[in-house]
Protein backbone atom coordinates (compact mmCIF):
# COMPACT_ATOMS: atom_id res chain seq x y z
CA UNK A 1 0.00 0.00 0.00
CA UNK A 2 1.25 3.38 -0.96
CA UNK A 3 2.37 5.61 2.11
CA UNK A 4 0.31 8.70 2.49
CA UNK A 5 2.53 11.16 2.36
CA UNK A 6 -0.02 14.11 2.75
CA UNK A 7 -0.50 12.75 6.20
CA UNK A 8 3.15 12.75 6.85
CA UNK A 9 3.35 15.95 6.35
CA UNK A 10 -0.04 16.62 8.97
CA UNK A 11 -1.61 18.00 5.51
CA UNK A 12 -4.30 17.06 3.68
CA UNK A 13 -4.50 16.04 -0.29
CA UNK A 14 -3.97 18.85 -2.59
CA UNK A 15 -2.08 21.09 -0.10
CA UNK A 16 -0.66 23.92 -1.16
CA UNK A 17 3.10 24.06 -2.27
CA UNK A 18 3.88 26.81 1.03
CA UNK A 19 1.97 24.52 3.21
CA UNK A 20 4.17 21.79 2.35
CA UNK A 21 7.03 23.73 3.00
CA UNK A 22 5.99 25.07 6.09
CA UNK A 23 4.44 22.04 7.41
CA UNK A 24 7.89 19.97 6.92
CA UNK A 25 9.98 23.25 8.13
CA UNK A 26 8.04 22.90 11.01
CA UNK A 27 8.24 18.74 11.60
CA UNK A 28 12.00 19.27 10.49
CA UNK A 29 13.08 21.39 13.06
CA UNK A 30 11.67 19.07 15.29
CA UNK A 31 12.90 16.15 14.72
CA UNK A 32 16.18 15.97 13.02
CA UNK A 33 18.45 13.96 14.56
CA UNK A 34 20.61 16.36 16.16
CA UNK A 35 18.34 18.03 18.11
CA UNK A 36 16.03 15.50 18.87
CA UNK A 37 17.77 12.26 20.91
CA UNK A 38 14.36 10.13 20.16
CA UNK A 39 15.70 7.21 19.06
CA UNK A 40 11.90 7.10 16.60
CA UNK A 41 13.22 11.34 15.89
CA UNK A 42 15.40 9.87 13.33
CA UNK A 43 12.78 7.48 11.64
CA UNK A 44 9.97 9.98 11.91
CA UNK A 45 12.71 12.44 10.31
CA UNK A 46 13.04 10.45 7.25
CA UNK A 47 9.66 9.75 7.00
CA UNK A 48 9.27 13.58 6.42
CA UNK A 49 11.90 14.26 4.37
CA UNK A 50 10.61 11.45 2.05
CA UNK A 51 6.97 12.93 2.05
CA UNK A 52 8.44 16.20 1.00
CA UNK A 53 10.43 14.94 -1.75
CA UNK A 54 7.52 13.29 -2.97
CA UNK A 55 5.52 16.48 -2.61
CA UNK A 56 7.66 19.19 -4.22
CA UNK A 57 8.79 17.29 -7.05
CA UNK A 58 5.95 17.97 -9.87
CA UNK A 59 6.81 14.45 -10.90
CA UNK A 60 7.14 12.53 -7.98
CA UNK A 61 3.63 14.38 -6.36
CA UNK A 62 1.73 13.26 -9.85
CA UNK A 63 2.39 9.89 -8.63
CA UNK A 64 1.00 10.37 -5.48
CA UNK A 65 -1.58 12.25 -6.39
CA UNK A 66 -2.59 9.05 -8.70
CA UNK A 67 -2.44 7.01 -5.73
CA UNK A 68 0.95 5.34 -6.44
CA UNK A 69 4.22 5.64 -4.73
CA UNK A 70 6.84 7.81 -6.02
CA UNK A 71 9.78 6.18 -4.35
CA UNK A 72 8.65 2.57 -5.21
CA UNK A 73 10.52 1.00 -8.09
CA UNK A 74 7.56 -0.29 -9.64
CA UNK A 75 5.89 2.94 -10.52
CA UNK A 76 9.48 3.53 -12.26
CA UNK A 77 9.84 7.18 -11.23
CA UNK A 78 13.12 7.85 -9.01
CA UNK A 79 15.02 5.01 -8.68
CA UNK A 80 17.80 4.24 -5.94
CA UNK A 81 17.72 6.32 -3.24
CA UNK A 82 14.79 7.98 -1.97
CA UNK A 83 16.97 10.80 -0.60
CA UNK A 84 18.50 11.19 -3.91
CA UNK A 85 21.85 10.93 -2.79
CA UNK A 86 21.57 14.11 -0.86
CA UNK A 87 21.00 13.16 2.05
CA UNK A 88 18.82 14.04 4.45
CA UNK A 89 16.37 15.71 2.17
CA UNK A 90 19.15 18.60 1.35
CA UNK A 91 21.34 20.29 3.60
CA UNK A 92 19.50 23.42 2.12
CA UNK A 93 16.39 22.47 3.67
CA UNK A 94 17.60 21.49 6.97
CA UNK A 95 20.08 25.12 6.93
CA UNK A 96 16.26 26.44 6.71
CA UNK A 97 14.13 24.70 8.70
CA UNK A 98 17.08 25.85 11.42
CA UNK A 99 17.92 29.26 9.95
CA UNK A 100 14.55 30.63 9.57
CA UNK A 101 14.51 30.51 5.81
CA UNK A 102 16.54 34.05 6.13
CA UNK A 103 19.67 33.05 5.33
CA UNK A 104 20.14 34.63 1.51
CA UNK A 105 17.20 32.28 0.68
CA UNK A 106 16.00 33.89 -2.65
CA UNK A 107 14.52 30.26 -3.32
CA UNK A 108 15.01 28.77 -6.88
CA UNK A 109 15.30 30.94 -9.88
CA UNK A 110 12.99 30.46 -12.33
CA UNK A 111 14.61 29.02 -15.34
CA UNK A 112 12.29 31.23 -17.50
CA UNK A 113 13.81 34.36 -18.39
CA UNK A 114 12.97 37.25 -20.34
CA UNK A 115 14.35 37.48 -23.61
CA UNK A 116 16.90 40.52 -24.98
CA UNK A 117 15.68 43.43 -26.96
CA UNK A 118 16.78 43.80 -30.24
CA UNK A 119 18.55 46.66 -32.71
CA UNK A 120 18.69 46.50 -36.44
CA UNK A 121 19.26 49.14 -39.11
CA UNK A 122 16.40 50.40 -42.04
CA UNK A 123 17.44 52.10 -44.55
CA UNK A 124 15.06 54.34 -46.04
CA UNK A 125 14.50 56.64 -48.93
CA UNK A 126 13.57 60.13 -48.62
CA UNK A 127 10.18 59.66 -50.08
CA UNK A 128 9.52 56.73 -47.72
CA UNK A 129 10.70 58.79 -44.52
CA UNK A 130 8.36 61.46 -45.41
CA UNK A 131 5.68 60.23 -46.44
CA UNK A 132 5.60 56.64 -44.85
CA UNK A 133 5.79 53.01 -45.44
CA UNK A 134 5.83 49.54 -44.90
CA UNK A 135 9.05 47.98 -44.98
CA UNK A 136 9.79 43.71 -44.71
CA UNK A 137 12.88 43.57 -42.52
CA UNK A 138 14.83 40.25 -41.92
CA UNK A 139 16.17 39.40 -38.43
CA UNK A 140 18.14 36.59 -36.89
CA UNK A 141 16.79 36.37 -33.56
CA UNK A 142 15.31 33.64 -31.35
CA UNK A 143 12.18 31.97 -31.44
CA UNK A 144 10.18 29.85 -29.30
CA UNK A 145 10.90 26.25 -29.77
CA UNK A 146 8.80 24.73 -31.84
CA UNK A 147 9.30 20.58 -30.17
CA UNK A 148 9.13 21.74 -26.88
CA UNK A 149 7.21 25.08 -26.57
CA UNK A 150 10.09 26.26 -24.30
CA UNK A 151 9.85 24.07 -21.82
CA UNK A 152 13.62 22.34 -22.78
CA UNK A 153 12.54 18.77 -22.77
CA UNK A 154 12.05 16.07 -24.96
CA UNK A 155 8.66 15.12 -25.51
CA UNK A 156 6.73 13.16 -22.94
CA UNK A 157 9.64 13.84 -20.64
CA UNK A 158 9.25 16.26 -17.55
CA UNK A 159 12.39 18.57 -16.06
CA UNK A 160 12.95 16.76 -12.22
CA UNK A 161 14.18 17.97 -8.86
CA UNK A 162 17.61 19.03 -8.71
CA UNK A 163 19.36 16.35 -6.46
CA UNK A 164 22.52 18.68 -5.43
CA UNK A 165 20.33 21.10 -3.95
CA UNK A 166 16.96 19.41 -3.37
CA UNK A 167 15.31 22.04 -6.34
CA UNK A 168 16.78 24.64 -3.52
CA UNK A 169 18.45 26.13 -6.38
CA UNK A 170 21.17 27.21 -4.06
CA UNK A 171 23.56 24.91 -1.58
CA UNK A 172 24.65 26.26 1.07
CA UNK A 173 28.23 25.34 3.44
CA UNK A 174 28.73 25.87 6.98
CA UNK A 175 31.65 27.01 8.15
CA UNK A 176 33.17 27.62 12.25
CA UNK A 177 34.95 30.19 13.06
CA UNK A 178 36.36 32.14 15.88
CA UNK A 179 32.76 34.27 15.53
CA UNK A 180 31.16 30.91 15.50
CA UNK A 181 28.84 29.36 12.63
CA UNK A 182 29.47 31.47 9.78
CA UNK A 183 26.67 30.55 6.80
CA UNK A 184 26.97 31.04 3.27
CA UNK A 185 24.98 30.12 0.29
CA UNK A 186 25.61 30.17 -3.21
CA UNK A 187 24.07 29.37 -6.50
CA UNK A 188 23.50 25.57 -7.12
CA UNK A 189 26.07 24.78 -9.71
CA UNK A 190 24.35 21.60 -11.01
CA UNK A 191 21.46 23.37 -11.83
CA UNK A 192 22.38 26.84 -12.12
CA UNK A 193 19.71 27.66 -9.59
CA UNK A 194 16.99 27.08 -11.14
CA UNK A 195 16.53 23.60 -8.66
CA UNK A 196 15.40 21.81 -11.37
CA UNK A 197 17.51 19.45 -13.96
CA UNK A 198 16.38 18.38 -17.70
CA UNK A 199 17.33 14.59 -17.65
CA UNK A 200 16.19 14.67 -21.47
CA UNK A 201 16.99 17.42 -22.97
CA UNK A 202 14.52 18.75 -26.33
CA UNK A 203 16.48 17.26 -29.15
CA UNK A 204 15.84 20.26 -31.28
CA UNK A 205 16.60 23.07 -28.95
CA UNK A 206 18.77 21.53 -26.38
CA UNK A 207 16.76 22.51 -23.69
CA UNK A 208 17.53 26.03 -23.97
CA UNK A 209 13.72 26.33 -24.84
CA UNK A 210 14.47 28.53 -27.93
CA UNK A 211 16.03 28.25 -31.14
CA UNK A 212 17.62 30.80 -33.58
CA UNK A 213 15.64 31.42 -36.92
CA UNK A 214 15.29 33.94 -39.51
CA UNK A 215 12.07 35.85 -39.38
CA UNK A 216 10.80 38.37 -41.88
CA UNK A 217 8.52 40.94 -40.42
CA UNK A 218 6.72 43.81 -41.72
CA UNK A 219 7.35 46.99 -40.41
CA UNK A 220 4.79 49.95 -40.97
CA UNK A 221 6.71 53.13 -41.34
CA UNK A 222 5.00 56.27 -40.08
CA UNK A 223 5.22 59.39 -41.81
CA UNK A 224 7.67 62.13 -40.93
CA UNK A 225 10.41 59.44 -38.99
CA UNK A 226 13.57 60.84 -39.73
CA UNK A 227 17.24 59.46 -39.64
CA UNK A 228 18.62 57.69 -36.18
CA UNK A 229 14.78 57.64 -35.04
CA UNK A 230 14.21 54.08 -33.69
CA UNK A 231 10.73 52.37 -34.02
CA UNK A 232 9.65 50.18 -31.04
CA UNK A 233 7.90 46.66 -32.01
CA UNK A 234 6.66 45.09 -28.48
CA UNK A 235 7.78 41.57 -28.30
CA UNK A 236 9.08 40.78 -31.28
CA UNK A 237 12.82 40.57 -30.45
CA UNK A 238 14.61 37.91 -28.61
CA UNK A 239 12.69 35.02 -27.05
CA UNK A 240 14.33 34.31 -23.73
CA UNK A 241 15.75 31.26 -22.25
CA UNK A 242 13.40 28.74 -21.19
CA UNK A 243 11.31 30.12 -23.90
CA UNK A 244 10.39 33.44 -21.84
CA UNK A 245 8.65 36.38 -23.03
CA UNK A 246 10.20 38.07 -25.73
CA UNK A 247 12.33 41.15 -25.42
CA UNK A 248 11.30 44.48 -28.21
CA UNK A 249 12.52 44.85 -31.33
CA UNK A 250 14.03 48.31 -32.42
CA UNK A 251 13.97 49.01 -36.03
CA UNK A 252 16.55 52.34 -36.89
CA UNK A 253 16.23 54.16 -39.40
CA UNK A 254 18.46 54.74 -41.80
CA UNK A 255 17.69 57.88 -44.47
CA UNK A 256 19.27 57.84 -47.85
CA UNK A 257 20.73 60.80 -49.22
CA UNK A 258 18.49 61.81 -52.26
CA UNK A 259 19.97 63.50 -55.65
CA UNK A 260 17.54 66.60 -55.28
CA UNK A 261 16.19 67.14 -51.73
CA UNK A 262 17.80 67.50 -48.62
CA UNK A 263 16.11 67.51 -44.85
CA UNK A 264 16.09 69.50 -42.14
CA UNK A 265 13.56 68.13 -39.87
CA UNK A 266 10.36 68.80 -41.27
CA UNK A 267 11.70 70.95 -44.04
CA UNK A 268 12.90 69.94 -47.10
CA UNK A 269 15.81 71.66 -49.06
CA UNK A 270 17.02 72.25 -52.70
CA UNK A 271 18.77 74.27 -55.19
CA UNK A 272 17.70 75.91 -58.20
CA UNK A 273 20.17 77.16 -60.31
CA UNK A 274 18.82 80.63 -62.45
CA UNK A 275 20.53 82.82 -65.20
CA UNK A 276 21.78 86.02 -64.32
CA UNK A 277 19.19 87.03 -66.94
CA UNK A 278 16.38 85.26 -65.49
CA UNK A 279 17.33 86.48 -62.23
CA UNK A 280 17.16 89.96 -63.48
CA UNK A 281 13.85 90.09 -65.69
CA UNK A 282 12.15 87.13 -63.38
CA UNK A 283 10.46 83.53 -64.10
CA UNK A 284 8.73 81.00 -63.88
CA UNK A 285 10.61 77.91 -63.03
CA UNK A 286 8.87 74.32 -63.31
CA UNK A 287 10.16 72.18 -60.72
CA UNK A 288 9.11 68.46 -59.51
CA UNK A 289 8.28 68.12 -55.94
CA UNK A 290 9.46 64.99 -53.80
CA UNK A 291 5.90 63.68 -54.24
CA UNK A 292 6.27 63.22 -57.47
CA UNK A 293 3.89 66.44 -58.31
CA UNK A 294 5.02 69.28 -60.97
CA UNK A 295 4.76 73.06 -59.91
CA UNK A 296 5.94 76.14 -60.55
CA UNK A 297 7.85 78.18 -58.96
CA UNK A 298 7.29 82.31 -59.58
CA UNK A 299 10.52 83.76 -59.73
CA UNK A 300 10.64 87.79 -59.04
CA UNK A 301 12.44 90.26 -61.68
CA UNK A 302 15.40 91.35 -59.52
CA UNK A 303 15.89 88.13 -57.73
CA UNK A 304 19.16 88.01 -55.66
CA UNK A 305 21.35 84.92 -55.67
CA UNK A 306 21.35 83.57 -51.85
CA UNK A 307 17.42 84.14 -52.47
CA UNK A 308 15.26 81.39 -50.31
CA UNK A 309 11.92 80.77 -51.68
CA UNK A 310 9.24 79.17 -49.90
CA UNK A 311 6.49 76.74 -50.73
CA UNK A 312 4.37 76.09 -47.73
CA UNK A 313 2.96 72.66 -46.66
CA UNK A 314 5.51 71.11 -49.19
CA UNK A 315 8.04 69.92 -46.37
CA UNK A 316 7.88 66.74 -44.14
CA UNK A 317 4.89 65.67 -42.30
CA UNK A 318 5.46 66.41 -38.14
CA UNK A 319 5.50 63.06 -37.16
CA UNK A 320 3.38 64.74 -33.66
CA UNK A 321 1.23 67.11 -35.03
CA UNK A 322 -0.89 67.76 -37.92
CA UNK A 323 0.47 69.75 -41.17
CA UNK A 324 3.53 69.93 -42.99
CA UNK A 325 6.81 71.42 -43.18
CA UNK A 326 8.26 73.85 -46.18
CA UNK A 327 10.19 73.22 -48.66
CA UNK A 328 12.86 75.86 -49.00
CA UNK A 329 14.14 76.83 -53.09
CA UNK A 330 17.35 78.15 -52.72
CA UNK A 331 18.38 80.09 -55.87
CA UNK A 332 22.26 79.80 -56.93
CA UNK A 333 21.98 82.65 -59.88
CA UNK A 334 24.26 82.08 -62.48
CA UNK A 335 27.16 84.61 -63.78
CA UNK A 336 27.86 83.34 -67.94
CA UNK A 337 31.08 82.04 -67.98
CA UNK A 338 31.63 81.54 -71.85
CA UNK A 339 30.29 84.49 -73.51
CA UNK A 340 30.79 85.07 -77.52
CA UNK A 341 31.65 88.18 -79.28
CA UNK A 342 27.99 89.57 -79.64
CA UNK A 343 26.94 88.40 -75.92
CA UNK A 344 30.12 90.37 -74.62
CA UNK A 345 29.41 93.17 -76.92
CA UNK A 346 25.44 93.46 -75.68
CA UNK A 347 26.66 92.83 -71.77
CA UNK A 348 28.99 96.09 -72.11
CA UNK A 349 26.77 97.85 -73.73
CA UNK A 350 24.27 97.22 -71.02
CA UNK A 351 27.06 97.80 -68.27
CA UNK A 352 27.60 101.54 -69.66
CA UNK A 353 23.20 102.26 -69.91
CA UNK A 354 23.72 101.26 -66.18
CA UNK A 355 26.75 103.18 -65.23
CA UNK A 356 28.26 99.68 -64.56
CA UNK A 357 31.13 99.92 -66.82
CA UNK A 358 33.28 100.79 -63.85
CA UNK A 359 32.43 99.56 -60.53
CA UNK A 360 34.09 100.14 -57.39
CA UNK A 361 32.89 98.93 -53.38
CA UNK A 362 29.31 98.91 -52.39
CA UNK A 363 28.09 102.63 -51.24
CA UNK A 364 25.14 100.24 -49.11
CA UNK A 365 27.54 97.90 -48.02
CA UNK A 366 30.03 101.29 -46.50
CA UNK A 367 27.70 103.01 -45.13
CA UNK A 368 26.73 105.61 -47.96
CA UNK A 369 28.45 108.88 -48.24
CA UNK A 370 31.57 108.41 -46.22
CA UNK A 371 32.45 105.55 -48.23
CA UNK A 372 31.85 107.41 -50.95
CA UNK A 373 34.63 109.70 -50.14
CA UNK A 374 37.36 107.06 -49.79
CA UNK A 375 36.35 105.48 -52.50
CA UNK A 376 39.55 105.14 -54.61
CA UNK A 377 38.13 104.30 -58.05
CA UNK A 378 35.73 107.42 -57.62
ZN1 LIG B 1 12.98 22.52 -27.63
ZN1 LIG C 1 20.51 22.34 -7.98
Amino acid sequence: MATDYYGVLGLARGASDSDIKKAYRRLARDLHPDVNPDPGAKERFQEVSRAYQALTDPDKRRIVDLGGDPFDSGAGAAAGSPFGGAGFGGLGDIMDAFFGGGVGGRGPRSRVRAGDDALIGLELDLEQTVFGTTEDITVDTAVLCGTCSGAGTAPGTHPTTCTTCSGRGEVQSVQRSFLGQVVSSRPCPTCAGTGQVIPDPCPECGSEGRVRARRTIPVKVPAGVEDGMRIRLTGRGEVGPGGGPAGDLYVEIRERPHEVFTRDGEDLHCHVALPMTAAALGTTLPLTLLDGEETDVDVRPGTQAGTVLTLRGQGAPRLRATGRGNLLVHVDVQTPTRLDAEQEKLLRELAVLRGEDRPGPSAEAHGGLFSRVRNPFK
